[in-house]
């Protein structure tokens, strides 16, 4: 795919209203601005943050919502790991 080409996609998932892009920018705009283990600040702007960090949702609790920066995330995988055995 070339540029115009994604520019167009972009375009067309836009103005298509995906629910699925407006569900996770529902949940981006509820989110809290910080890591739920360490609190190193989010900046939901940031793109390669948006990709890296680990977003949780729990629909059964109200602020069931939880935001995970990469380090924390494979410390908490590998606290799983390590208990499940
Ligand atoms: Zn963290």
């Amino acid at each position: 795919m070339n540029r115009k080409q994604r520019r167009a996609a972009a375009q067309i998932a836009k103005r298509s209203g995906n629910p699925e892009i407006q569900e996770k920018l529902e949940i981006l705009n509820n989110l809290k601005e910080e890591c739920f283990v360490c609190q190193i600040p989010f900046d939901k702007t940031d793109m390669k943050m948006l990709d890296s960090w680990i977003i949780v949702v729990n629909k059964t609790s109200a602020d069931g919502t939880r935001l995970y920066c990469p380090k924390c995330w494979e410390e908490a995988m590998e606290f799983v790991k390590s208990t499940s055995m």
